[in-house]
């Protein structure tokens, strides 16, 4: 049972909600938080339908500094096609709009592993049994990580920010976000996922929005964002030059399908540093978000327009089923 963060949901300041997967709600699926149509319509009840502004009047409210702390927006990252197929229905029963913030290299017939992985997971019994897996065929080199100063540090952070993260969890992030481990790591996975029957490339078809789908949102009124090229583990540890790669491609690629510049990002995987937002502000970017709710060391929650706090749509998850266990105690 995932726990729910301490202090539970904090409703005192403006912030979007992150949601990430989908699964319809007839299937068993295990898929690494997939939220089903029932459940993503529960979140936007609990955090207050009319709180949820359009991302046309988020943006300028975010612009006039307006904004109020009741105001919620909803976000999907990585342009995925469960969101489109399992969230959109429900968001059109509510006349509600949303950012969606893609990455452009799978329209180019590159896919973002990561995705392929937690997909398959999801189809092998989950995302546990497919780390456990991948810890025990490391090689040496990856274990000695594990020891090291600096996967302490990482450990402690990201389990405070993801309370529902494991030991497990954050070895395996921990090791996937290593530069140096990107091709090992990568060829182990892909042999994992090819033992279970899969194909890349049957999967890439499967999993991402295509330009058609993202043309369409944003003909509706959303907003389709920048959220990179190739979605890097750790955009931060990157150059500069690479970074304004990164974010001038994804942009280019979204002028070229929507026929409009986006405006708004999230930061992948929550990764960034000065020169993200200084190339963010050059590329015209006003409205930016980060992956959590906890304040930057000595800032506010909400320290600027390019790092705007967002609640993960499993905390809330997991504070409903909690509220939920205590009232069914009640009764
Ligand atoms: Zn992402």
């Amino acid at each position: 049972m995932r726990q729910a963060r301490a202090g539970g949901y904090r409703r005192d300041f403006p912030h979007g909600v992150m949601f990430h997967r989908f699964h319809a709600s007839d299937t068993a699926s295990a898929w690494q938080g997939a939220l089903s149509p029932a459940q993503f319509e529960a979140i936007l009840l609990f955090v207050g339908i009319e709180n949820i502004l359009s991302p046309r009047d988020w943006m300028s409210r975010l612009q006039e500094g307006t904004l109020e702390p009741q105001h919620r927006c909803v976000t999907f990252d990585d342009g995925l096609r469960s969101q489109a197929d399992h969230a959109l229905p429900v968001l059109e029963r509510f006349g509600l709009q949303a950012f969606w913030f893609v990455y452009s290299c799978v329209s180019d017939g590159i896919p973002v592993k990561s995705e392929v992985y937690s997909f398959v997971a999801g189809a092998c019994g989950g995302m546990p049994g497919l780390i456990e897996e991948f810890l025990q065929r490391c090689p040496p080199g990856f274990q000695e990580q594990l020891r090291s100063p600096a996967f302490a540090a990482y450990e402690a952070r990201v389990r405070a920010a993801h309370p529902f993260y494991t030991a497990k969890d954050a070895e395996y992030r921990f090791l996937r976000n290593q530069p140096e481990n990107a091709a090992a790591f990568e060829s182990l996975m892909d042999a994992i996922v090819s033992e279970r029957g899969f194909t890349i490339d049957d999967l890439a078809q499967r999993l991402w929005l295509a330009s058609a789908d993202l043309a369409a949102l944003s003909g509706a009124g959303h907003y389709v964002g920048l959220h990179s090229y190739s979605h890097p583990y750790e955009m931060a540890r990157l150059s500069r030059a690479r970074q304004r790669e990164e974010y001038q491609r994804n942009l280019r690629h979204i002028q070229s399908v929507t026929g409009t510049t986006p405006a708004c990002m999230s930061h992948p995987i929550n990764s960034y540093n000065a020169d993200a937002l200084a190339v963010l502000r050059e590329l015209g970017v006003r409205c930016g978000f980060r992956s959590n709710v906890t304040p930057p060391a000595h800032q506010t929650v909400n320290p600027g327009p390019l790092e705007l706090a967002r609640e993960d749509a499993t905390n809330l998850l997991a504070l409903l089923a909690a509220q939920e266990a205590a009232s069914s105690r009640v009764m």
